[in-house]
């Protein structure tokens, strides 16, 4: 039995975690895969029932899952300096240290470019110190107004672990090749280390091939000829430019799904924020937050040896991707005209046929 635990966040979180969920139960029913699911407040409901964005009482329960979705946090319209309105540092709390974003184009979707599928593996508790890295004082100082120094972390073992992470990945794929991106010619001690746990992070996985890219190189090679790339790791600021860059590639933040990694834990988070704009009207896209829930169930299948959760991610892959290409039930960001819910359950829908045309 799996536990995952459920936030719905806030605006468009209201819409479309509970559509992932939708999506997630049917694949689980599919393949027969018990899950038990917890409904937990976080940020404006959190701060409603227990004075805080990010409770305890949450934290706590959060613990004892396998994993959990979160949905987008409103925190632009959260009062400013008051600590009871933060942006949940779920993150931190659970060690959580790579952030997964996968690329990937559509036939009939429009992008930039045809046949992309590139997952990106950004390592984020280190790099360069800006708030939510540090534990106490800041990585930036400013000895005297005409000088500013900023620092920047690689450790061994953050490297070594956001290597694996993405060799872990690659090895489900069918091209099972990963890029390391790092500037190691200029910044050869820290990207120098980072590029020496990915070569020896390597040696383990003889299945898989490496090689390794400059950043300004890989910047360039994905706008011209993104189609090389397949599973792609590098240092938290590189990945925070190359991911945004990634998701421009096969358009818009509805499309943009992620997934939050640590050695215990791991959080579906789409990459979009709370939307506030087009809340509360059943149009938000829910790809991305759908999206995420497969990805937290790929993990939980690779990390539990739970063959039933990877079968039910990949389900729900090839639900999407039939739900895409018919093209019938797609929200208008996409040039559709469907409610969320109705693509929610369009692709709920997708599942139970596919699963039943294959078992
Ligand atoms: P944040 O600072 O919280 O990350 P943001 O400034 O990046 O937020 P979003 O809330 O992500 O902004 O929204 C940016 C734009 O993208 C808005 O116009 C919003 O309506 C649109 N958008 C975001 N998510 C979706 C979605 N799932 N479906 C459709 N449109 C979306």
């Amino acid at each position: 039995m799996l536990k995952i635990g459920v936030m719905l966040g806030d605006d468009i979180g209201l819409e479309v975690v509970p559509e992932t969920v939708k999506v997630m139960r049917a694949a689980a029913r599919a393949v027969g895969l018990e899950i038990e699911w917890h409904e937990l407040p976080l940020g404006l409901l959190g701060h409603e029932l227990h004075g805080h964005t990010m409770p305890q009482y949450t934290v706590e329960r959060l613990a004892q899952t396998d994993g959990f979705i979160s949905g987008p946090i409103g925190h632009n319209a959260y009062p400013r300096n008051d600590p009871t309105w933060i942006m949940p540092p779920l993150r931190k709390q659970f060690d959580l240290f790579a952030s997964v974003k996968p690329v990937r184009s559509y036939p009939n979707l429009p992008s930039l470019h045809k046949d992309v599928d590139i997952v990106f593996v950004r390592e984020v508790t280190e790099g360069m110190q800006y708030s939510g890295t540090v534990v106490a004082g800041s990585g930036e100082f400013r000895p005297n107004d005409g000088i500013s120094i900023g620092m920047r972390v690689v450790t061994r073992a953050g490297a070594n672990r956001v290597a694996r992470e993405a060799f872990e990945i690659a090895r489900t794929r069918a091209r099972k090749k990963v890029t390391a991106v790092h500037k190691e010619p200029v910044y050869r001690l820290v990207c120098g280390m980072f590029a020496e746990e990915c070569r020896n992070v390597a040696k383990a996985y003889p299945d898989c091939t490496l090689d390794e890219v400059l950043v300004d190189g890989c910047a360039l090679k994905l706008v011209v000829n993104p189609q090389q790339f397949d599973v792609i790791v590098t240092t938290n600021q590189f990945g925070d430019i190359l991911t945004d860059e990634g998701a421009g590639l096969v358009g818009g933040l509805g499309l943009a799904p992620g997934l939050c990694v640590g050695a215990r834990y791991a959080m579906a988070q789409a990459t979009h924020g709370s939307a506030p704009d087009i809340a509360g009207r059943n149009i938000a896209n829910p790809y991305a937050m759908i999206m995420s829930g497969q990805m937290l169930m790929g993990w939980l299948g690779r990390t539990r040896a739970q063959a039933k959760a990877a079968r039910a991610a990949e389900l729900m892959d090839l639900a999407m991707a039939r739900t895409i290409a018919e093209g019938k039930w797609l929200t208008r960001d996409v040039g559709g005209s469907a409610s969320t819910t109705e693509m929610g359950d369009a692709v709920a829908q997708a599942v139970a046929d596919i699963a039943s045309k294959t078992s």
